[in-house]
């Protein structure tokens, strides 16, 4: 405030007549401070318009400061060339009004900047899916982050690729007892584990902790020839798996998914060949039972770590989650070696719907976002 006073000559204040409770002096300066108010009153003695003010110090009566305060303050600011004007006053209005908006949103945590921030961290606020009208290409209209710069899935070129002697074998230990349930969301087929503590983790490769397992779903075409979504060297496999894992060192899944470092993707490809893994069967003796979107059956006594290749070579790089609201938070590990898969366990995946159960019959399939530009990001391998 004593931006506006510096250029009154304090000094003459002890000499001004004291005023009265109902006669207040007034000088009108435009206030920084209120909003709304296009002129803040001001009293240079203490009191305002609305009020008399506080009782009068004996040692220093109305029209005097205690030291340090207000006027004392103003008293001791050097006065400006004559004709000067006040700093804040020479900026205007509109610039104080930016910058108290400019400082409350900086003071404001992130989850609740605004209302686009909210669905952009909600996956179900904005329907989404994989058709024309609401499909990949249009995700980034209600979820910006699809048009980020570190957006999955990529393609994966050996001449793009650098080999990195410094990558660690990764590690899975996983509790068959965390497995919960079986759904289906109208998307893909999920199994879904208990994360309430580390139980099943995911460590080593180029994660820098262990990170808790908590769901695993798929990804697959309309028919044996596409549906993964990676590509690894023009190859689209038949589909992918995907385990997903999150970091414990942050309070909860939602919290994970806001940091660059929240989340670990593990992904498996499926390749359809002559001598299927026999391991997919547990799974896929449930898909009857979860037929249409909303379905969810109990799935108890599941380590997914037999659905893993022999080989633990993979590729890694960072990058997002593959459906909305795309969080650019995945560390994602890609194993080189695909997992085989016929053809009949391919078109039992297919038998999934993505419509409700007394909703006209669509099938569940091609659930697969197109490649994103990977930009400037360097993909490693843990082999040559
Ligand atoms: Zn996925």
């Amino acid at each position: 405030m004593h931006a506006y006073t510096s250029h009154l000559n304090l000094k003459t204040i002890p000499t001004l007549p004291v005023p009265s409770a109902g006669h207040p002096c007034f000088s009108t300066f435009p206030s920084p401070r209120r909003r709304g108010r296009r002129w803040q009153p001001f009293t240079l003695s203490g009191h305002s318009r609305h009020g008399p003010g506080p009782a009068p110090s004996p040692a220093f009566p109305r029209g005097q400061r205690e030291p340090g305060g207000r006027c004392e303050a103003a008293r001791l600011s050097p006065p400006p060339a004559p004709g000067a004007v006040p700093a804040l006053a020479r900026r205007g209005r509109a610039w104080i009004w930016r910058e108290s908006i400019k400082s409350r949103r900086e003071t404001r945590p992130p989850s609740c900047q605004s209302r686009r921030h909210r669905t952009m961290i909600n996956p179900n606020y904005y329907p989404w899916g994989y058709d024309s009208d609401n499909g990949p290409d249009q995700w980034h209209k209600n979820y910006p982050f699809a048009k980020g710069r570190h957006q999955s899935p990529i393609e994966i070129n050996n001449k793009e690729v650098h080999y990195d002697s410094s990558l660690l074998p990764w590690f899975a230990s996983y509790d068959p007892g965390s497995a919960k349930t079986i759904l289906n969301n109208g998307k893909t087929c999920r199994v879904v584990f208990d994360d309430s503590f580390d139980r099943s983790v995911l460590r080593g490769g180029p994660l820098p902790q262990v990170y808790r397992l908590r769901q695993l779903h798929f990804h697959w075409g309309s028919s044996d020839d596409h549906g993964s979504e990676h590509v690894v060297n023009g190859v689209r496999y038949a589909g992918e798996l995907h385990l997903l894992h999150w970091n414990p060192k942050y309070s909860n899944y939602l919290d994970a998914r806001r940091r660059t470092d929240g989340i670990a993707a593990l992904a498996i490809f499926l390749q359809v060949g002559e001598t299927p893994k026999p391991e997919m069967k547990r799974i896929l003796e449930e898909i009857n039972a979860i037929k249409t979107k909303g379905k969810m059956v109990p799935f108890p006594n599941f380590d997914p770590s037999i659905l893993f290749p022999k080989s633990h070579d993979y590729w890694t790089y960072h990058g997002s989650f593959t459906t909305p609201p795309c969080e650019e938070c995945v560390t994602w590990i890609i194993l080189r070696e695909p997992i085989i898969v016929s053809s009949d366990q391919m078109a039992k995946l297919r038998s999934l719907s993505k419509n409700a159960e007394n909703e006209p019959d669509h099938p569940l399939v091609d659930n697969w976002r197109p490649t994103q530009p990977r930009y400037f990001r360097m993909v490693s391998a843990s082999f040559l």
